[in-house]
């Protein structure tokens, strides 16, 4: 590449969306991935015996709302229809997420129907949570949605192991991605536009990134080769914002995960692809079954072999694989000052989880990407 006319830093699906977009614009771009790979947290691997696609960076399930979104993401890739369930043990029992009638009905040992569930629902949040201020951190906006006895039964020990701190601590957004239904729908994400590639991730990544005006190296640190190109030229920088800046405020704080596979000489472990471990007994979050997410895939579910993945929550620090950004109040004060040193750099744009520093889903990602190369 003779040229370069945009710089995109992290080839995750913010970079990649990015570069696609401008490229489709008529500008030359330049991805520079620090990885082996694109695809970032997004990509997979293929079991070689099984054909089974794994999440290397744990589950991924494409969903969204947002029309433009799921447009553009098909052009790279036929979904295969995957409408996400998710189960949680609790005491010794599976129950349905989300916190609908199949879930609340079961713990209470109740029969209600979908119009009886708001009232009961607003009666046990009433009980928890007095009112007359607005909720302050993660556990009192849970409390003065649901009631005490679902989340200290579903909510308060599995966040405790997701964020590895208490969840007063934490801010009252997450609380917001676990909607009440007064319904039996027991998909977990309110997206009936959802799905995995039929051809894997991986694939969804290597089109998105074919196009003539885009040039790929992984294995290249953008701060290593940033001295080679004009100031002039636009950085969209998807990588950690404190990391760009030398931590010079300190850093950010992240969750980390760690995750356990094990292969099994087993059909099916646990007949679904996501079982939470919502307790406080079970050190780890979750395990991911990664066949059921091609069901599509006979050979691969006729396979008498399976793969799981144990999910666990870990402290960060620099080094380590950034995973969650921890919204606290001091993260917020910590980001703003970031901010305010990113807008001072002329030409810099940041995006996606790690550049923003916000817990974005994967269909956010790609609409942050369309609004970021909007001006250019
Ligand atoms: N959560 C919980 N119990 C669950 C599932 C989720 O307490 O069984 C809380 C927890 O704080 C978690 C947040 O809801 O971090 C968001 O969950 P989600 O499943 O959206 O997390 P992700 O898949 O993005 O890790």
């Amino acid at each position: 590449m003779t040229e370069v006319d945009a710089i995109v830093a992290g080839a995750g699906l913010w970079g990649c969306a990015a570069a696609r977009i401008l490229a489709e614009k008529g500008r030359a771009v330049l991805v520079l991935e620090r990885r082996p790979h694109v695809g970032g947290n997004v990509r997979c691997d293929t079991d070689p015996e099984t054909g089974i696609e794994l999440h290397a960076y744990g589950s991924h399930i494409f969903h969204t709302h947002i029309d433009r979104v799921w447009d553009f993401v098909r052009r790279f890739a036929e979904f295969n229809g995957y409408q996400h369930k998710v189960l949680a043990r609790h005491a010794g029992k599976t129950y349905f997420l989300p916190l609908g009638l199949a879930l609340v009905n079961q713990f209470y040992g109740l029969d209600m129907a979908p119009s009886e569930l708001p009232a009961f629902i607003a009666a046990e949040a009433a009980k928890g949570f007095a009112g007359g201020r607005a909720p302050a951190n993660f556990e009192e906006q849970a409390i003065s949605s649901i009631g005490k006895p679902l989340y200290d039964a579903f909510i308060r020990e599995y966040t405790r192991k997701q964020w590895g701190t208490d969840p007063c601590n934490l801010g009252a957004d997450i609380v917001k991605r676990l909607p009440v239904r007064a319904s039996y729908d027991i998909n977990y994400f309110p997206d009936y536009r959802q799905g995995i590639p039929l051809a894997g991730y991986n694939s969804l990544f290597d089109r998105m990134l074919d196009h003539p005006k885009i040039t790929v190296e992984c294995n290249v640190d953008w701060a290593a080769r940033r001295s080679e190109f004009p100031h002039g030229v636009p950085v969209f920088y998807s990588g950690p914002v404190d990391e760009l800046f030398g931590y010079k405020f300190g850093p950010l704080p992240w969750r980390s995960l760690r995750f356990e596979q094990e292969r099994m000489p087993l059909a099916d472990f646990q007949g679904t692809s996501v079982v939470n471990y919502v307790d406080a007994d079970v050190p780890y979050t979750r395990i991911h079954e990664f066949k059921h997410y091609h069901p599509e895939n006979a050979a691969v579910m006729a396979s008498r072999q399976t793969i799981v993945c144990r999910e666990y929550p870990r402290a960060w620090k620099p080094g380590d694989e950034p995973y969650y950004p921890v919204d606290t109040a001091e993260s917020r004060e910590l980001l703003a000052l970031y901010q305010a040193e990113a807008a001072n750099v002329p030409n810099l744009v940041l995006g996606g989880r790690l550049g923003e520093y916000k817990y974005y889903d994967m269909d956010r990602s790609v609409d942050r990407a369309m609004e970021a190369t909007s001006r250019f």
